[in-house]
Formats: structure tokens, C-alpha cells, sequence
């Protein structure tokens, strides 16, 4: 069996009475990138940090081509990071910054200058040698501060949050940007953050925090489809709760009786459902449809309490019998919203497949 590239086993880290991270296991192939998502205080840093060297797990281990990095120091690790702060020494021009590590390591000039040369070009900062840091934009240091956490060519670089200092338009751009040095150099990028927008468009895989546990791990379109848990589905793309009471099981699928007395059949269930246990029943606004007529059979009958014109789509806010919200968002267009009023009666449908109902 070959050994995974980089692997992460069991790692535990408490602070005093903290428990930040707990059993913590994960394998990431080589040229992956892979986010760490979740909400302040999940453990994500507490992990990146362990990987960097800059904090001991608690207990645990690391290993890079199947051997333990933890008897490494930090410096010695020749990982990459990048983090949210602007890193850059303030007082070194830009090519000084990103010579800094090439310098340590005591490699040649002659490849220090055209490494400087190469890595800046790959971060389109070609030419800013002199330039020092406090005359650039924050978007430009960060750019800096990959350019030389790749310039000695590592085979892993950890970022955390590098962007959440930056205005949207300006994240956008240097996410389409790490992108494409992901894929121009291969490196193995390990990146964290708490914004699903930012891991979704980056990541090869996600590995959903929370609590200091991970949740779930896998590419954006298996969380979005099919979530773990609740806080998945909370977490990754839009979602309402129905609340409802299974009436027959066949096998992981479920009848399920909500909003008083309508009952979606075959709804795929997480946990263990018993037959009159509660569940709840996740619905994604753009897998519903709406209609001002009763419609399909098993319609769930509701009031429009709200509608906004979002411009590609419209979201009506909706509220059930038993007085629980559900979303509906209709594309620019659609025939359902013409004449929408607030407190008419509608009627909402959707594929139970689409659903998927959590235990308890
Ligand atoms: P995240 O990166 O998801 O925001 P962290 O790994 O930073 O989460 O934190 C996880 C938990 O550990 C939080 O409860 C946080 O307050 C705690 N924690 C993190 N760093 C320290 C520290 N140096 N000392 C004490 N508690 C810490």
C-alpha cells in the first residue's frame, strides 16, 4: 500500500481547560488543496499550527511521506505559511523579503536572484523588487508574502485566512489568483477559513470544523448534496428546518409527516430513525417550487410573508401551517412570482430527494 503523502493522526490539543482540538485525523494527497471551514474557535488554527510546528499537538502525530514531522523544529519543517497579518519585514525592499528564506537556507546568488525573479513573476508582481512594503496595497503584500513562502519550494503551504483582511472585490481576485498557482506549481496547499464562498471556489476538498472535531470532509458538491450533519447543512449553501415525525422506514429512507398532516415520502435520513421519532427536514430555497394553485400531490400548503427581487432570482419567504419559515428562491423569470402577493396562500413542492431529514 503506498503511504499518503501528508497525514494527520489523531491529534488532540488542549490549552489549560480548552479542549481546542480533539482526535483529529486526516489524510491529504500530494498537489491537493484542501480547506479547513469552519466557524471562530473550531480548532482549525490550532491544527494548521501543529503542522507548521508552531504549536505542540497535545498528543497525536504528524507524518510527511509517512515519517513523523513533530521531532522537527518549525524552521526546520520547510513548510510554507501564509497568514492573515502582513508578514512582510517592513524594514526589506520586496525581492529582500523574498531572497529572506533562500538566504537562510545559505543557497547561491545566482539562484536567489533568479529564484526572486521566478516567484515574482508568478504572482504578477514582476519588477517590484525595489519596492518596499509599505508602498503597497494589501493585496499586492500578500502577494509578496506567497511569492516567499514558495520561494524555496515547499512541498506543503499552509495559509491561514491570508485574505480576510481584503474587501471582496480584491479577494475575489487573488482567490481566482492562488488558483492558478495552485495548479502552475502543485504545491499541497492546507488553507483555513470561515468563509464557504472562499472554500468553495478554492478547494479540492473541504474538511468542515466544528467544535474542534471535523464534521465531514469532502469536495464542495458531496457537502452540499449530501451533509453529515445538521451543522453541514447549516454551513455549506443555504438550508430551512421542518420539524417532522417518521411514519414508515425503508432502510436510510424515511416517510416523514411535517407541518401537521402532509407527509413527504422516501426522504433520505442521517442517524438512527425510529418509527414516530422527531426529525428535522433540510430544504435547499432553490430546490423548492411554488406554486399560487394547489399543485403536485403532497404540496405543503403556506403563506407568503415576504419577497425580494435579488436580480438573477427572486427569494419569497414562506411560512407553514405550524408557523415555520421556508425559503423559496425563484430564478430571474419565473412564472411563479408574477403577481406574488405578501399573505396570499401558495403552495410549495419539491423532489424528496432533495431533502434529507437529521435525527433528533
Ligand atoms: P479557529 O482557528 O477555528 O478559530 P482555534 O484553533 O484558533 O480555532 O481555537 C480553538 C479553541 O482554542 C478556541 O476555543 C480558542 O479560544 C482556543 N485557543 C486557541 N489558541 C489559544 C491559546 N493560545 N491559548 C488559549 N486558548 C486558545
Amino acid at each position: 500500500m503506498t503511504v499518503p503523502f501528508l497525514q494527520i493522526r489523531n491529534i488532540h490539543k488542549t490549552y489549560g481547560n480548552v479542549v481546542a482540538v480533539k482526535d483529529v485525523t486526516l489524510d491529504i494527497a500530494k498537489g491537493e488543496f484542501i480547506t479547513f471551514l469552519g466557524p471562530s474557535g473550531s480548532g482549525k488554527s490550532s491544527t494548521l499550527y501543529a503542522l507548521a510546528g508552531l504549536q505542540e499537538p497535545t498528543s497525536g502525530d504528524i507524518l510527511l511521506h509517512g515519517r513523523t514531522l513533530l521531532d522537527t523544529p518549525s524552521h526546520k519543517r520547510n513548510i510554507g505559511m501564509v497568514f492573515q497579518r502582513y508578514t512582510l519585514f517592513p524594514h526589506l525592499s520586496v525581492g529582500e523579503n523574498v531572497a529572506f528564506p533562500l538566504r537562510v537556507r545559505r543557497r547561491p546568488k545566482a539562484e536567489i536572484q533568479e529564484t526572486v525573479r521566478r516567484v515574482l513573476k508568478l504572482v504578477r508582481l514582476e519588477g517590484f523588487e525595489d519596492r518596499m512594503p509599505a508602498k503597497m496595497s494589501g493585496g499586492q503584500q500578500q502577494r509578496v508574502a506567497l511569492a516567499r513562502a514558495l520561494a524555496y519550494d515547499p512541498p506543503v503551504l499552509l495559509m491561514d485566512e491570508p485574505l480576510s483582511a481584503l474587501d471582496k472585490k480584491l479577494r475575489e481576485e487573488i482567490q481566482l489568483e492562488i488558483r492558478r498557482i495552485h495548479r502552475e506549481t502543485g504545491v499541497t496547499i492546507l488553507y483555513v477559513t470561515h468563509d464557504q464562498d472562499e472554500a468553495l471556489r478554492l478547494s479540492d476538498r473541504i474538511a468542515v470544523f466544528s467544535k474542534g472535531v471535523i464534521d465531514q470532509v469532502g469536495t464542495g458538491a458531496e457537502l452540499y448534496a449530501n451533509p453529515a450533519s445538521r451543522f453541514v447543512a447549516e454551513f455549506i449553501g443555504d438550508s430551512d428546518f421542518l420539524k417532522g415525525r417518521v411514519e414508515a422506514i425503508d432502510g436510510r429512507h424515511a416517510d416523514i409527516r411535517i407541518a401537521g398532516d402532509v407527509v413527504v415520502q422516501s426522504v433520505p435520513v442521517h442517524g438512527d430513525p425510529a418509527h414516530g421519532g422527531e426529525v428535522s427536514v433540510m430544504l435547499r430555497p432553490e430546490h423548492i417550487s411554488l406554486s399560487q394553485v394547489p399543485s403536485a400531490e403532497g404540496s405543503l400548503p403556506v403563506t407568503v410573508i415576504d419577497i425580494t427581487f435579488l436580480g438573477n432570482n427572486t427569494h419569497v419567504l414562506t411560512e407553514t401551517s405550524s408557523h415555520e419559515k421556508l425559503s423559496v428562491r425563484l430564478p430571474f423569470g419565473h412564472a411563479a412570482v408574477n403577481d406574488l402577493q405578501r399573505g396570499q396562500a401558495a403552495w410549495v413542492s419539491w423532489d424528496s430527494s432533495m431533502a434529507t431529514a437529521f435525527c433528533g
